[in-house]
C-alpha cells in the first residue's frame, strides 16, 4: 500500500506535531477548503503592522479580517514606549524646523560606516530596496497615524528611545496616552502626563478603535497555524485555532503576516544565537503577547526565504538587554506590570527597579561574579550619538574608541558545563541594599512562588534555597559566601580588582539576604521573512509568493527597533494587498 502525503500526516505522530507549522501547500487544489470566514484581505496579528495594514486595506474598500492569537489586540506595540522614529519630512519635523528628506533618511539607514564602540554596524546589512521603500513612505505613514487618532506629544522630535534610527537629525516622536487606560496599570496615566509622556497605548488604542470603526473584523484568540497555498500557487487563506478548535479562513486577495517576530521561540532564535536557551524566559512584551515565530515558520513552510540574518546577531540595539527590574520573570527595564494590569495574573510580580548597581552584585548559577554590575549593554546609533558625523565617511569609525561593552556576553557565557546558555543570573543584596533602594521584598513586587526571588538569614542558606526550573545545578553555598566576602574586601579596599567596578561602595553584610532573578531579557527581532519593497514575501528562488505580504518584526532586511518600520510596512502592505496606490513623500 502506498501512502500519500495526507495519509502520512494523519498517521505519523511526528508528522502530526509538524503539522502545527507545515502548511498544506501541496494540498489537492481540486478539493477546496471550507472556510469558516472569508474576506478580501486576511491579516495575521493585531499589532503595529497588522492594525495599520487593516485600516489602509479597509479604507481602500476591501473587507478585512484580522486574526489575533491573544485575547486582546495591540501586540508589543501596545506595551511599547510609543517612541516612533518616522522621518523623511514629517509635519512635526517641519513644524520644529528640522530639515529631513526621504533621501537623507535612506542614506542614514544604509550608511555602512556607522559603527558602535564594539565595532558593530547598525545599517551595513540593511536591504536597500526595503530601506528605500521605508524612506519614501515614512512621512506619509506618520500623517496617516495622525489622521487616525494618534496624538503625538507636541514637541520637537528628539532622540529618546531611538535605536538605529539614523544619525543626521532627530526623528523620535512620542505617542501621548491621552485618556486611554494603560495596559500596564489598568488605569489612565495621571492627568499631568497624558499629553506629555510617551506610551504605546497612545499609538495602538486609537488605531484599534479606528480599525473597528472602519469595519475591520478582529478575531481575538485566533492563532494562525499555517498558510494555505494550494498547488504552490497563490496564498488563499490561513489555518487557525480558536480555543482548541481548528478553522480555515479564506483570503480572496491577500494574506498579510504581521506576527511580530521570533525571539520568543527558543529553537528558532537559537538558529541565530545558540546561547539563547530556555532560561531567557522573560521576553520583553510578555506576557501581553509573544513572538513565537509562527509567522516565519508558516511562511517558510510555503517556500518563503529568510532575509538580513546578520542584523539579528549584530551586537547593537536591544535584541538582548540587561534586566532593569529584578526578582520577577519579566524584567524588561521599561515595562512594569502592576496589579491592576489585565495580564498581572500572568506576570505575577512587578519587579524591583534597580536605581544604583552599587546596591547589589550579580552572580551566575554557581555563585561567581562575571562582570562589572554597572557595565552598559550594547549601544545603537541615533542623532547625537556619533561625533562629527559625515554620512558614509570612513572617518566616523575614528570617533568611536574601541570599548566592547561585554556585560551581556559575559552573562551569556555559561559555566563551562557544556550547556550553551549562560544560565540564570542572580542579583544578590542585603537588607541595607534593599533599604537604600526603598524596595519592598514581598509580593506583588517579587515572585517567590515561581522561584524568581529568594531570601534567607545567611548567605550560605540563601545559596541553598535557590531552586527553580532554570537553575540546572545547585549554587554551592561556599562559592557564594566566598564571592560576597571577596566583594566586601573590594569595598574595604575601594577597588574591584576582578571586574573594575568603579569604587565599590557597599558591603553585603546585614541579613536578611536576597537573590533576585536578573537574567538578561531578549527583545527585538531584527531578521525575518524575505520581502521586497512592496512588502511581498519572496521565496528561496527570489520569486514573489503570490498573495502573501509581510511587515514589522516578522519581516527581514531592516534593522531598527520597531514602531516606525512596523507601521510603515503595514501601511505599504495594506495598500499593495488591495492594489491601491501608495502615497509617497
Ligand atoms: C516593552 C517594549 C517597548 C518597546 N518600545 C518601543 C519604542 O518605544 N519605540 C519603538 O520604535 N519600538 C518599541 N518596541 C518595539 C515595537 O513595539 C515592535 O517593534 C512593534 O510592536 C512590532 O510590530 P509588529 O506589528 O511587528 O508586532 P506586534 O506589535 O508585536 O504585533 C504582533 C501581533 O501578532 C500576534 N500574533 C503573533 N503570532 C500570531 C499568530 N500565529 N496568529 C495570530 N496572531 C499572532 C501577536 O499576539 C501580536 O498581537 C518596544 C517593544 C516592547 C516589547
Amino acid at each position: 500500500m502506498s501512502l500519500n502525503r495526507r495519509d502520512l500526516l494523519r498517521t505519523s505522530g511526528a508528522a502530526a506535531a509538524a503539522a502545527a507549522v507545515v502548511s498544506p501547500e501541496t494540498a489537492d487544489a481540486a478539493t477546496p477548503l471550507r472556510f469558516a470566514h472569508e474576506a478580501d484581505v486576511v491579516i495575521v496579528g493585531a499589532g503595529a503592522a497588522g492594525i495599520t495594514a487593516a485600516i489602509v486595506a479597509r479604507e481602500a474598500g476591501a473587507s478585512v479580517i484580522v486574526l489575533e492569537a491573544e485575547p486582546h489586540a495591540g501586540g508589543h506595540a501596545m506595551c511599547s514606549g510609543g517612541n516612533v522614529p518616522h522621518g523623511g519630512g514629517t509635519s512635526i519635523q517641519k513644524k520644529y524646523g528640522i530639515v529631513d528628506s526621504p533621501d537623507l533618511l535612506f542614506r542614514d539607514l544604509t550608511d555602512w560606516s556607522v559603527v558602535e564602540s564594539n565595532g558593530a554596524a547598525n545599517y551595513r546589512y540593511n536591504d536597500h530596496e526595503i530601506i528605500r521603500a521605508f524612506a519614501d513612505h515614512s512621512a506619509p505613514t506618520f500623517e496617516f497615524l495622525l489622521a487616525h487618532g494618534v496624538v503625538f506629544v507636541d514637541k520637537a522630535p528628539d532622540n529618546l528611545g531611538g535605536l538605529s534610527v539614523g544619525a543626521s537629525i532627530p526623528r523620535e516622536m512620542h505617542c501621548a496616552p491621552v485618556d486611554w487606560p494603560l495596559i500596564q496599570t489598568g488605569a489612565p496615566a495621571p492627568p499631568a502626563q497624558r499629553l506629555t509622556t510617551s506610551s504605546g497605548n497612545g499609538l495602538m488604542q486609537p488605531l484599534i478603535a479606528a480599525a473597528r470603526k472602519a469595519g475591520v473584523q478582529i478575531l481575538l484568540e485566533h492563532r494562525m497555524t499555517a498558510l494555505h497555498r494550494p498547488g504552490g500557487g497563490r496564498v488563499t487563506g490561513v489555518a487557525a485555532t480558536n480555543k482548541g478548535v481548528h478553522l480555515d479562513i479564506g483570503a480572496r486577495k491577500a494574506v498579510i503576516v504581521a506576527t511580530g517576530g521570533s525571539t520568543g521561540n527558543v529553537e528558532f532564535r537559537r538558529m541565530f544565537d545558540p546561547r539563547l536557551t530556555e532560561e531567557y524566559c522573560g521576553l520583553a512584551g510578555m506576557p501581553w503577547s509573544n513572538q513565537d515565530a509562527s509567522g516565519e515558520l508558516a511562511g517558510m513552510a510555503v517556500g518563503a526565504a529568510l532575509w538580513g540574518l546578520a542584523n539579528h546577531t549584530g551586537e547593537f540595539g536591544w535584541t538582548i538587554t540587561k534586566a532593569g527590574r529584578i526578582g520577577c520573570q519579566y524584567g524588561y527595564t521599561n515595562t512594569t506590570w502592576e496589579p491592576g494590569s489585565p495580564v498581572f495574573d500572568r506576570a505575577r510580580a512587578s519587579g524591583l527597579r534597580v536605581a544604583d548597581w552599587q546596591n547589589l552584585i550579580m552572580v551566575n548559577m554557581i555563585g561567581n561574579r562575571f562582570y562589572d554590575e554597572a557595565g552598559p549593554q550594547f549601544a545603537a546609533n541615533n542623532s547625537d550619538s556619533q561625533k562629527n558625523y559625515v554620512q558614509n565617511s570612513w572617518r566616523n569609525a575614528n570617533e568611536k574608541p574601541y570599548k566592547p561593552n561585554n556585560f551581556l556576553n559575559a552573562a551569556l557565557a555559561g559555566i563551562g558545563d557544556g550547556h550553551n546558555g549562560g544560565g540564570p543570573i542572580w542579583a544578590i543584596f542585603d537588607a541595607d541594599g534593599a533599604a537604600r533602594e526603598k524596595w519592598t521584598c514581598e509580593p506583588p513586587y517579587v515572585d517567590y512562588a515561581e522561584g524568581f526571588f529568594f531570601s534567607a538569614p545567611t548567605i550560605g542558606e540563601l545559596a541553598s534555597k535557590i531552586v527553580m526550573k532554570h537553575q540546572r545545578v545547585p549554587m554551592p553555598p561556599a562559592a557564594l559566601e566566598r564571592t560576597v566576602a571577596r566583594y566586601n574586601g573590594f569595598v574595604d579596599a575601594g577597588k574591584d580588582t576582578d571586574f573594575d567596578k568603579a569604587a565599590p561602595k557597599y558591603k553585603i553584610a546585614r541579613g536578611p539576604f536576597y537573590a533576585a532573578w536578573a537574567t538578561p531579557v531578549v527583545h527585538d527581532t531584527r531578521a525575518g521573512l524575505r520581502i521586497n519593497g512592496r512588502c511581498q514575501v519572496v521565496d528561496m528562488g527570489g520569486k514573489v509568493i503570490p498573495g502573501l505580504y509581510c511587515g514589522g518584526e516578522t519581516a527581514g532586511g531592516f534593522s531598527q527597533h520597531g514602531l516606525a518600520r512596523a507601521t510603515c510596512q503595514g501601511f505599504i502592505a495594506g495598500h499593495e494587498a488591495v492594489g491601491a496606490t501608495v502615497k509617497r513623500a
